[in-house]
């Protein structure tokens, strides 16, 4: 029977989620006309419902978006294709792109007329689809992509490579070894582009996985990071599962059929609080008994990004 629940801390929003959120909120405060947003403002459906109810409206390309209207980008960032496409068409753009995928972009901007780019993330994501658009990139997304890309850099040329910032900490570190053995001449970035929030999210769990049976993350199954936490987590305890909301399956069946006494729950980037309180909420009334509690030496995340002055750019 579960007894014990421990928290991971931190978990659930970031400060670029937080940030994404806040600036389609207060673009809709300072406007009379409907505000649309671009794809998924980040990857959650309660966080979409939500915004759903208040007015906004999702759309998936800018083509659905009225001549003139006002679209804000999500927080996955864009690719400089999609920023001239909303020129043509005279939209109203607010770009609420996390600072930290930014900054991703930015580097590419600035090395592409000088190097080679070989962008360790995920096919097919928002982000890696926005941060690509910026310049010609070799996509890796395994050890063995790398070994594949034998014969097609250029070695004459200089090479560096750029990282989606919701990456395994771990096997990136290994993809990033097997490019300095295949190609010594690349060039090591200062930092590397996995962001805090990814990184101290899979500190938490990596800190607690001893100490439990399994791990519940919360999160989409879009959603990079909480997939990398769930991987993470089944490492070392296989029984780990993830749901994207408490109405997803039966948690009670999942804990008993595993013999879960000791669970413990973390939340992706993107994952609302109120998830957690729900599913807390219900283990609780499965288990009166049950201790819910924080992980002992868990930190808050502290980090907080600052909202642009001038939120909307007019044929920017
Ligand atoms: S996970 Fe990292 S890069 Fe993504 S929105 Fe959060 S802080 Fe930004």
């Amino acid at each position: 029977m579960l007894k014990q629940v421990y928290l991971a801390n931190p978990r659930g929003f970031c400060a670029g989620v937080k940030y994404a959120i806040s600036f389609v909120d207060k673009v809709q405060e300072t406007t009379h006309e409907k505000v649309y947003v671009r794809k998924e403002i980040v990857h959650n459906r309660r966080v979409v419902e939500d915004m759903q109810k208040r007015g906004i409206i999702f759309i998936e390309e800018l083509s659905e978006a009225p001549e003139g209207s006002t679209v804000v980008f999500s927080a996955h960032g864009v690719s400089p294709a999609v920023v001239q496409e909303a020129k043509e068409r005279n939209l109203k753009i607010g770009d609420a792109t996390c600072p930290l995928v930014t900054r991703v972009h930015r580097k590419a901007r600035n090395m592409k007329d000088s190097h080679q780019f070989i962008y360790i993330g995920h096919e097919g994501h928002d982000e890696a689809i926005g941060t690509m658009g910026e310049a010609p990139m070799f996509l890796v997304e395994s050890e063995k992509d790398v070994e594949a890309l034998k014969g097609k850099i250029d070695s004459s040329r200089p090479l560096t490579y750029l990282m989606q910032t919701t990456l395994s900490v771990s096997d990136t570190k290994k993809i990033v070894d097997k490019i300095s053995e295949v190609f010594p001449f690349v060039e090591h970035p200062a930092k590397d582009d996995i962001c805090y929030a990814t990184t101290e999210r899979q500190e938490a769990v990596a800190q607690m996985i001893q100490e439990v049976d399994a791990m519940l993350v919360i999160g989409a199954n879009n959603s990079s990071n909480s997939l990398r936490l769930l991987q993470l987590a089944q490492k070392t305890k296989p029984k780990s599962f993830r749901i994207s909301a408490s109405e997803d399956i039966d948690i009670k069946a999942m804990i008993e059929d595993q013999e879960i006494e000791t669970l413990g729950i973390t939340a992706g980037a993107s994952s609302p609080q109120v998830l957690v309180d729900e599913i807390c909420k219900k283990l609780n009334d499965y288990y009166p008994n049950l201790n819910i509690s924080l992980f002992p030496g868990s930190r808050e995340d502290s980090m907080n990004f600052k909202l642009p002055k001038n939120l909307i750019q007019i044929n920017a």
